[in-house]
């Protein structure tokens, strides 16, 4: 794994706490409406994010109420009710959690995944289960960048907005980046691109052809930061104190059913996605729990702690299958399976036993 470029996969979510209202009124859906700070008196406060359909009249986030009320006088405005976008947030970043990767919450809905030399087609496909999983299950819909590092990333994730996919290869970096202006990089404000104007520095490639020893005696260390990132180079960390807990994968069933072999099937495909995650996170996982959810919503668990460490998808797929069968009876409909892997430890720390 070690060959491989480091790619970073950044997801932003698309209008974030407009799309969160919609979620829970559904009738805003194609309508001009502005999440704001204050909507009591609608002259005083913000525009936090705008829905697609007011963005057409121009209104925009930061852009205070009283004048996105000038622009379109019958805009809805409702209330930020952040904590329940962070209930929200909570449950997209415990999607991005389940593959076992190191992450940034960069942002309410904002995270960065440090993908440690993955190889390239398993970082696409777990990048795309994630953009599909949070549509599936949240109902929600974000733009990802997959990039050599989470500058690049983050630009790949800007220029793919809204709804959007977009993979750079890493010896393309240098060609996405070159036509973008300064301001694009992220956190390059007004005052580092006046400064880099006054030099007649306005794109990224004329950072890449101008001298760094210039770029340093305007902008100090900053600016040989900015010429290695004209240059394809990202140095930029990912910073994490998190610690993957468990993995896991659930999905709806087709229909709701009580067939043995369709649960059973549904339970394979999940304990091999479950156990390549862990593999490819490098964990070796101890404890086996299973999840049925029947048709009337009701839930049930089991768990099991093995004797030893594994990564292997068949271990887990026999350990489940027998945890799962006695919760699947009668005329109790199965509406969505799952399984979860936990008591996990790094695969580089222990001599494996199978
Ligand atoms: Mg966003």
């Amino acid at each position: 794994m070690e060959g491989n470029p480091r790619y970073v996969v950044y997801l932003d979510m698309d209008s974030f706490f407009a799309s969160c209202e919609m979620l829970r009124h559904p009738e805003l859906k194609e309508k001009p409406f502005a999440v704001v700070t204050n909507s009591a008196d609608k002259f005083r406060g913000v525009v936090q994010t705008a829905s697609y359909a007011a963005r057409k009249y121009g209104i925009h986030s930061g852009m205070p109420t009283a004048k996105a009320l000038h622009l379109y006088a019958d805009l809805y405005c409702i209330k930020e009710d952040y904590d329940y976008y962070e209930r929200i947030s909570n449950e997209v970043m415990e999607i991005i959690r389940s593959y076992g990767f190191k992450i940034e919450v960069v942002s309410v809905d904002e995270a960065a995944i440090d993908t440690a030399g993955l190889e390239e087609f398993k970082v696409i496909e777990m990048a795309r289960d994630i953009k599909s999983r949070i549509l599936d299950e949240l109902k929600l819909i974000c733009t990802i960048g997959i990039a050599n590092g989470k500058t690049f990333a983050k630009m790949a994730c800007d220029s793919a907005k809204p709804n959007g996919f977009l993979f750079i290869k890493e010896n393309e970096t240098v060609e996405f980046i070159k036509y973008k202006r300064v301001s694009d990089i992220p956190g390059v404000g007004a005052k580092t691109e006046e400064k880099l104007s006054g030099l007649n520095i306005h794109y990224i490639d004329d950072i890449a052809k101008s001298n760094v020893q210039v770029l340093v005696g305007l902008l100090g260390e900053y600016g040989s930061e900015l010429y290695k990132l004209s240059k394809g180079i990202d140095e930029e960390k990912i910073i994490s104190d998190y610690v993957a807990l468990s993995i896991s994968r659930e999905k709806n069933l087709y229909e709701d059913t009580n067939d043995v072999a369709t649960i059973m099937a549904q339970l394979k495909e999940l304990s091999e996605d479950a156990a390549n995650s862990a593999r490819s996170a490098k964990k070796l996982y101890k404890s086996i729990t299973v999840k049925v959810r029947y048709y009337d919503f009701s839930t049930k668990i089991k768990t099991k702690t093995l004797s030893y460490y594994s990564d292997s998808a068949d271990i887990l797929y026999s350990e489940a299958s027998e945890l799962i069968r006695p919760l699947i009876k009668g005329n109790m409909l199965v509406r969505r399976v799952g399984v979860k892997v936990s008591s996990l430890t790094d695969s580089s720390h222990q001599n494996k036993l199978f």
